[in-house]
């Protein structure tokens, strides 16, 4: 492709993407593709010969096209949002326009430093503690085995980096409601799964902290040695806040690194009304929230922030001698941060954002969808039918289809339910998905889409509505 065909193209591409956009509420929210469809429209060799681009694009919409989830349709309230926004979108053009690797301060001086001053303006936006230091990972995942891998090498004087696990059991703690990343970074960082202790839930499916310190006396006395407490600022299943303050005075007890996974949620410390959680965020050794599930940036950037900065270089740095520079003890070689060495330079659009928001715009968008998760839990409450099966705390909001007429049990109320979601979602005009809340089949209704409104919201709590009968 020559520049002045790029030119050229890039233009069609910039219309239809905006042609997009203002028609993306005619298209089904989940794509409506059956298994190996898309797989088997696919030619079974590559090309030989070059082909025209106006054929690729042509293909792109007829057939790639038609296997889209519609993540950025005003109507997706399914899992969580990714949502996505107009200047991020433009920084994405740029960021793969300049094709840079941002692993050390060297390979692009203005990743590295504009990283270090994105992540000091979410710390300023958050009040974060002073003493954290932000870095960009590119999921809530990487953030936490990141976060683990540290507290294991901190609780270990750097050994089993250096000569591989001895005899030592060691334990990490969450709620039983903890996201499944817990648990992989878990396996992966060589802990075992079966000393992750899953400690029970509240009625509002907050840990209790009291079973926590008895789990950990307990594990003390039979000789495992407790390394990390993950505490969920806003669980996947129900958006629940775990005793932060409290699991953080434990972790300071035991000597404990204190992890805390805000990955949706952490968004809404950006507003006044929710920095009451931020004296329990402070008192964390790493924080970790995504700005690609509710902050109007693409994925993939993972906002992770750390106390002990010594602890995580330690854990991760390596230099071999064609990657040493002269300016090494001057600036951030973020490579020595995480686990990748090339990294994408997730900054730009994180910045574009932050300044074509603004602080007020950014507060203003999530205040509206939280206050449509409010209406629509107003609306669900006051029909009989159905009930609320948690405490609405941000954006989302878990409920089920319970007649009162009927005495069902609950296994066929999840029967129900589970036909009603699948209705639902074989509509095309929404999009939601489920979790399971003590042993219930619960509907997940999360609102985080850039572009939702309240028309969006009530007309499908219309559609549910009609779904189940007059
Ligand atoms: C979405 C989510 C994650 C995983 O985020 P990724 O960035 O996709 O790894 C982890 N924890 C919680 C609470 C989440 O909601």
């Amino acid at each position: 492709m020559e520049i002045e065909d790029f030119e050229r193209y890039s233009e069609i591409i910039t219309n239809w993407i905006a042609n997009h956009y203002r028609e993306i509420r005619n298209f089904p929210v989940l794509s409506q593709v059956k298994p190996r469809e898309i797989f088997d429209s696919l030619p079974t060799n590559p090309p030989e010969e070059p082909e025209p681009f106006e054929k690729i694009f042509e293909d792109f919409q007829n057939i790639i096209f038609k296997g889209v989830t519609h993540w950025q349709h005003p109507r997706f309230f399914a899992y969580f949002p990714a949502n996505t926004s107009f200047p991020s979108i433009l920084a994405e053009f740029l960021t793969s326009a300049l094709g840079i690797q941002a692993m050390m301060w060297i390979t692009s001086p203005s990743a590295a430093e504009l990283e270090e001053k994105v992540m000091d303006w979410l710390k300023k936006m958050m009040h974060l503690s002073e003493n954290f230091h932000g870095v960009i990972q590119d999921t809530a995942s990487t953030s936490t085995l990141v976060a683990i891998l540290t507290a294991r090498e901190k609780a270990t004087d750097f050994e089993i980096n250096k000569n591989g696990f001895s005899n030592q059991k060691f334990t990490v703690y969450c709620s039983e409601e903890a996201h499944s990343s817990i648990e992989k970074a878990v396996k992966i960082a060589g802990i075992g799964s079966n000393n992750l202790r899953k400690i029970p839930v509240d009625e509002n499916f907050s840990m209790k902290t009291d079973l926590l310190e008895q789990a950990i006396k307990e594990d003390v006395q039979n000789g495992f040695k407790p390394i990390c407490i993950v505490g969920a600022f806003g669980t996947t299943g129900s958006t629940a806040v775990d005793p932060l303050e409290q699991i953080g005075e434990i972790a300071n007890r035991y000597g404990i690194w204190y992890h805390i996974d805000g990955a949706m949620v952490g968004s809404a410390l950006i507003l006044p009304e929710f920095q009451h959680y931020l004296k329990g965020i402070n008192t964390a050794d790493s924080f970790v929230f995504n700005p690609h599930k509710w902050l109007f940036t693409n994925f993939d950037c993972s906002a992770f922030f750390v106390k002990d900065k010594r602890a995580l270089l330690e854990t991760f740095q390596l230099t071999p001698s064609y990657l040493a520079t002269d300016f090494d003890q001057q600036v951030n070689n973020y490579r020595d941060w995480g686990i990748q060495l090339g990294r994408r330079f997730r900054a730009l659009k994180l910045w574009f954002v932050l300044r074509s928001f603004g602080i007020k715009g950014l507060q203003d968008k999530l205040r509206y969808h939280i206050s449509l998760a409010k209406q629509l839990e107003k609306e669900i409450r006051s029909d009989c039918r159905f009930e609320i099966l948690a405490p609405v705390n941000f954006n989302t909001i878990c409920f089920r289809y319970k007649p009162t007429d009927a005495n069902l049990t609950d296994s066929e109320l999840n029967e129900i339910n589970k036909n009603l979601l699948d209705k639902i979602n074989a509509s095309g005009f929404a999009f939601l998905s489920h979790t399971t809340l003590k042993n219930k089949f619960t509907l997940r209704f999360s609102i985080g889409q850039t572009n939702t409104t309240s028309e969006d919201v009530l007309n499908t709590w219309k559609l549910i509505q009609n779904l189940v009968g007059r």
